[in-house]
């Protein structure tokens, strides 16, 4: 397989498919690096309803139809882990688990992964009742009653999946107001097998002697009640944190996005952050695909 390449992408959600695809048209020697395979966050997503041309197209169909798009044209696809980068002007080094590979020009589309609570259970029972993926695990726990934890669009999105299939779904969530949108909002309070647990953080997740979820304990924040939900299942949905530890090379925010405008130019020439990786106000498929769009003519204009 060639080493050498005009361009490297890494990560292969909206933004990197996005990215190939610009990039395969731009006639530039390019590599594709994928962790998992292509698709991203939006596999997590029962239903994408906000990308124009594709109403309610599955998360699954929306990453297939960008795969295959990109299939079209000639650019290397390899799927393997990148652990570190070794920046510099116009041959920059990605180190992966496949050996290194250089270009003149990076983007880095690496996304998003869930956060983690940090409450006692959490790690021990993940894959035995506590999930970060309600489309992936939501089949497990038909008939059952479950909770999901979280305000957010994620959160409520993930609450009307479950509520097809589950008994019950409680929605807990630290505050007194969503931060989801109206929409979603306007969707939730109108399904009756979801109850909304205002004001209450998750304490601990509880176990079963055979390993798996029996209950969570939860705490009301205004007066300090504590409860037991008896649930089987704890779908945890509070937000992401930046997939960019394999670089302390590059500017970042607070919360350790990489630092980029909308040319998604970083501190480094010849470096570009794309999607949900770069720090920015909004994220959606539509903003991953523009950024994908809009590197790789930065990265055209470095190369130039
Ligand atoms: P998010 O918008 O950051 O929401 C995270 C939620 O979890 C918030 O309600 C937050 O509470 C709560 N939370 C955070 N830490 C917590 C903790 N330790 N304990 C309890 N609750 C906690 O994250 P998201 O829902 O994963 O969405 C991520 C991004 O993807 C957002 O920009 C979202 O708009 C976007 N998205 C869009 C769509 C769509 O347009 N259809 C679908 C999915 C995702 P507070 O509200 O109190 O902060």
């Amino acid at each position: 397989m060639e080493k050498e390449y005009d361009l490297i992408i890494v990560g292969a959600g909206p933004a990197g498919l996005t990215a190939g695809i610009y990039a395969a048209r731009a006639d530039l020697k390019t590599l594709l690096i994928e962790r998992y395979g292509a698709g991203g966050q939006i596999l997590n997503t029962y239903e994408v309803d906000n990308f124009p041309g594709f109403p309610g197209v599955t998360g699954a169909e929306l990453g297939d139809k960008m795969s295959e798009h990109l299939d079209k044209f000639d650019v290397t696809r390899l799927m393997t882990e990148v652990s570190s980068i070794d920046f510099a002007e116009g041959a920059n080094k990605v180190n992966t688990d496949d050996g290194t590979f250089t270009a003149k020009a990076v983007i880095l589309a690496t996304g998003n992964s869930p956060r983690k609570l940090g409450i006692p259970g959490e790690a021990e029972l993940t894959g035995a009742g506590v999930s970060y993926c309600a489309t992936c695990d939501g089949a497990f726990f038909r008939k059952r009653t479950v909770a999901v934890i979280g305000g957010g669009d994620v959160a409520v999105e993930d609450a009307i999946f479950l509520s097809r299939g589950c008994e019950k779904v409680y929605l807990v969530h630290r505050r007194d107001e969503l931060r989801a949108a109206k929409i979603l909002q306007k969707a939730l309070f109108e399904i009756p097998n979801i109850e909304v647990v205002w004001d209450n953080i998750p304490k601990e997740i509880k176990g079963a002697a055979e390993g798996s979820v029996k209950g969570l304990q939860i705490a009301n924040v205004k007066t300090g009640e504590e409860k037991v939900l008896d649930v089987s299942g704890v779908f945890i949905a509070t937000g992401n944190d930046p997939n960019a530890s394999y670089t302390d090379a590059l500017e970042k925010d607070e919360k350790g996005y990489i630092i980029a405008d909308e040319s998604c130019k970083t501190s480094l020439p010849g470096v570009f952050a794309a999607g949900d990786v770069r720090s920015k106000r909004l994220r959606q498929v539509t903003t991953a695909v523009a950024d994908g769009a809009n590197a790789v003519y930065s990265a055209q204009e470095f190369l130039i």
